[in-house]
Formats: structure tokens, C-alpha cells, sequence
């Protein structure tokens, strides 16, 4: 355990889980000082929840590293930035949330990684270790920061860890990883997918033979670890598997061997849309299991959960056309899985602001199921050049007018899909308030 008290640390980056750190390490006697670039922050506000920090809010000053013991950086700051890159350079040790956290927890760690399905899976295993009784904290990159649990009487910690957080962790060692998947996306941050993988794969780093790397057989990047993990390989994918521990799906179960044990989890119930969504849950049952979780429990929470606001969520239907809010695919591979999982004709919505990633994924899908494709937003020039050809695409600058569009064209029968393929920081705060005015919109027809 690091230690703190009495330590001069400096937090970069002021979000939910820079002021937990800060909070947590002010409640253990560090000197802290702390700074964001942010102008939209108050420091008198900062000052009077964090008395006697030294509060800088502005550009980056590297001279502020003077003297500071170690840096605690927030997910959203590059690690090229001045304050960053210059504590790199002196020598001074950088950690992130999530490391600082782990360091004072001692309960198992159940930790989720990938591209997509990170909040759904880690709100999923969350309910199912709820529903086995176990005390269990759910956080991370979604919710509460991890250091909440911190002083807490927890069973377990399900964990939901981005690439950025792990670029930051040092002996974060959790006891079940979990890496559902990966395709482009930040390459804002990355310079390709094998640096953004290699970001991800971090997760597995400090594991041994007592730990589990649950790994989705279908997707190379991730399967590729199975043979350089040190710890134990539990896979989940499509196909029945030979592997000493494997799960997949045979008409409405998921069946299972496990050290020996044969078994199956029903899905009947089951309400998430989507081959992705039966994916999700491989995972998280899966991680259960691992955890020696009983599979009737398993099938009851996977039963009881009914999914998470702005993924592929049913809005309202009008006049015999379905209106869908999938906001939160911010990437291109979480609109192709919303597009497959519908049914045709769809009206998609897509747009907002480009990530570097390849479109030619959608293609395919667009052609097969889509009428329309809506192109909205900073990305709409580059996603018309990228997607000509693949079904009838018009553009708008805004949602409000794509949402106007959509309901005037769409015919009984058919699907108006808000899934965006990009992020939302042109026009929007977050995902989240693109799709709440999406569904208020929609609930104006
Ligand atoms: P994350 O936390 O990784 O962003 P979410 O669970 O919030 O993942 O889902 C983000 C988007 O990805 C949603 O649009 C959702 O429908 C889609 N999605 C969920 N699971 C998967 C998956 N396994 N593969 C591809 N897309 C997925």
C-alpha cells in the first residue's frame, strides 16, 4: 500500500473520479495540490471542499510539479500532456484512480474491459452477485469512482475499466478480468487499434495462476491472450468449445464446462436485443461462475435485467413506427450491432463527432436493413463520403431536424434508429444528453 499521509500529490484533472482521489487522499493527510485546464471549474468552490490544497485551474504549468511526490491522473488527460509528460521525465511516480483505489482494497476484483459492452456487463455481473447475497460494490469508468468502496464491507468489487484508466494502473491485479472485445474508437488518443489494444490488454498484467482472464473466443484481438495470460483462461464465444473452461450458447441455455463441472444457465427471459447482448451475458455468467455463483442464480438476475438507458432502448412506437435510443454507441461497431439487431426497414440517425475509426463496417448492414441513413452533426461529410452507396443517405446539421426528417418519411412497420456511430461532444455534454433530447423529441411526435 502507497503511502500517502503527509505526501505532497498533485491530482491532474478534475471530473467525478479526480475529486474522489482527491477527496480520499485529503482524508488521508496528503498535501495535495490540484489543477485542471478546465475554465468552467470554480477554484473557490474547489477551495472550500479541499481546505489547504493548492488549487490551479488553467493552462498546464510544469513548474506546479515542484516538490510533488506523486501524480494522480484523471482517465480524460492524454498522456502527453505538459503535466503528465513532465512527471514522466523527473521521475515522479503517475498513477491513476483506479490504482490509488485498488492499492487500499483487499476485497476480489472483478474488472471489465473492451470496446463495447463495458457498462452492460459490469451492471449485469453487478445484479448477479447482488442476487447470490454477496456485498458487492459496482463502479469504476461507470457510476461511483472506485475509491468510494474504499472503508466498505464488500464481497466482491465489479469493476468497469477503460483503456485510459489502465494506462495508468501499476499492481491493480484483479482477480477476474474480463476483455469483451475491440474495434476502432479513440484513435483521437491511439495511434491504431494495436496501441489501443495494448492499452486494454493491461488489465491482465499482474495476474497469476490463482486469477481468471475471461476472453471472448470470437474476437482475435482479445482470444490472441489466451496463450500469453498467466492466469486461467475462461472462454466464451458462439461455438461449443473444447477449452478446460467455456461457455456458449445452445437453443435458450447457455451451457458450460468449468474444471470438471458441466452444466447450463436458461436464458428464457432473457430481454436484451441482439447477438452482442447473448455475448454480454456469456461474459458476465461466465465471470460468476469463476466466482462460484450457482447457475440458477445466474439465469434469475440475467432474467431480471432489463437493460441500461440509451443502449438499443425502446423509446415509443407511433403510429406502427418503432423509435429506438442507442446514443450510446459512440463508435462504428456498436451501431453495427444495433442495426443487426433490429428489424428491418430502419431509419438510422447517426452522426456527431468523427473518432479516426473506419465506416466501411456499416456498409454492409446499412444495405441490407436500412431505407435511410441521417447523417448529422461534424462527422456527416466524412460519413457520406465513407457510406455512399450503401443505402439513401440525407444530411442535417442538427438531431432536432434528423428527428423531424425521420418522422416524416418513416412508414408503419418501420424502425428510426438514433445510433451514432460517433461521439456527441459537438452539439451534446455526453451521450446521455443526446439521448435524452432524442427521446424528448420523440415523445413530441
Ligand atoms: P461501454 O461501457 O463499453 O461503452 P455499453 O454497455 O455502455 O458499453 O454499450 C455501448 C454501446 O455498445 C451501446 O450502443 C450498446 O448497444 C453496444 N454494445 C453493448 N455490448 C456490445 C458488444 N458486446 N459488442 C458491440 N456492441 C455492444
Amino acid at each position: 500500500m502507497i503511502k500517502v499521509a503527509g505526501k505532497k500529490v498533485m491530482v491532474v484533472g478534475l471530473g467525478a473520479s479526480g475529486r474522489a482521489a482527491a477527496a480520499f487522499l485529503a482524508s488521508r493527510r496528503a498535501q495535495l495540490t490540484l489543477t485542471d485546464i478546465r475554465d468552467d471549474l470554480d477554484p473557490a468552490e474547489l477551495a472550500k471542499q479541499f481546505p489547504g490544497a493548492a488549487i490551479k485551474i488553467g493552462p498546464e504549468d510544469s513548474r506546479l510539479l515542484d516538490g510533488i511526490e506523486l501524480v494522480v491522473a484523471s482517465p480524460g488527460v492524454p498522456p502527453d500532456a505538459p503535466l503528465l509528460a513532465g512527471a514522466k521525465a523527473r521521475g515522479i511516480p503517475l498513477i491513476g484512480e483506479i490504482e490509488l483505489a485498488s492499492q487500499f482494497l483487499s476485497a476480489p476484483i472483478a474488472a471489465i474491459t473492451g470496446t463495447n459492452g463495458k457498462s452492460t456487463v459490469t451492471t449485469m455481473l453487478g445484479q448477479i452477485l447482488r442476487a447470490a447475497g454477496m456485498h458487492t460494490f459496482v463502479g469504476g469508468n461507470l457510476g461511483e469512482p472506485l475509491t468510494l468502496a474504499i472503508g466498505g464491507v464488500f464481497d466482491a468489487l465489479v469493476v468497469e475499466v477503460s483503456s485510459f484508466q489502465l494506462e495508468t494502473i501499476d499492481r491493480f491485479k484483479p482477480r477476474v478480468g474480463i476483455y469483451l472485445n475491440l474495434s476502432d474508437d479513440h484513435f483521437e488518443r491511439y495511434a491504431g487499434l494495436t496501441e489501443y489494444g495494448a492499452a486494454k490488454e493491461r488489465l491482465f498484467k499482474n495476474q497469476d495462476g490463482s486469477d481468471w482472464a475471461i476472453l471472448n473466443r470470437d474476437d482475435a484481438n482479445v482470444w490472441k491472450l489466451a496463450k500469453s495470460v498467466r492466469s486461467r483462461v475462461f472462454g466464451f464465444g458462439f461455438v461449443e468449445s473444447g477449452e478446460a473452461a467455456a461457455i456458449w450458447p445452445d437453443v435458450g441455455t447457455l451451457k458450460f464446462h468449468l474444471a470438471g463441472r458441466r452444466g447450463e444457465i436458461s436464458l428464457k427471459g432473457f430481454a436484451l436485443p441482439g447477438r452482442h447482448n447473448i455475448s454480454n451475458a456469456m461474459a458476465a455468467a461466465a465471470a460468476a461462475l469463476a466466482m462460484f455463483v450457482d447457475e440458477k442464480i445466474i439465469a434469475a438476475a440475467l432474467r431480471a435485467f432489463s437493460g441500461l438507458p440509451h443502449r438499443i432502448e425502446f423509446v415509443r412506437e407511433v403510429d406502427g413506427v418503432k423509435w429506438i435510443d442507442d446514443s450510446k454507441a459512440t463508435n462504428v461497431d456498436a451501431a453495427v450491432r444495433a442495426l443487426e439487431s433490429m428489424a428491418e426497414p430502419i431509419i438510422l440517425i447517426a452522426g456527431g463527432v468523427d473518432k479516426g475509426g473506419d465506416y466501411a463496417p456499416l456498409i454492409a448492414p446499412l444495405h441490407r436493413k436500412a431505407k435511410l441513413a441521417i447523417l448529422i452533426g461534424a462527422a456527416r461529410e466524412v460519413m457520406r463520403a465513407a457510406l455512399t452507396g450503401a443505402c439513401e443517405i440525407e444530411m442535417f446539421p442538427t438531431l432536432e431536424e434528423a428527428v423531424e426528417r425521420a418522422a416524416k418519411l418513416a412508414r408503419r412497420g418501420d424502425t428510426v434508429m438514433l445510433s451514432p456511430a460517433c461521439s456527441s461532444f459537438d452539439q451534446f455534454k455526453d451521450y446521455a444528453e443526446r439521448g435524452d433530447i432524442f427521446q424528448k423529441l420523440v415523445r413530441a411526435l
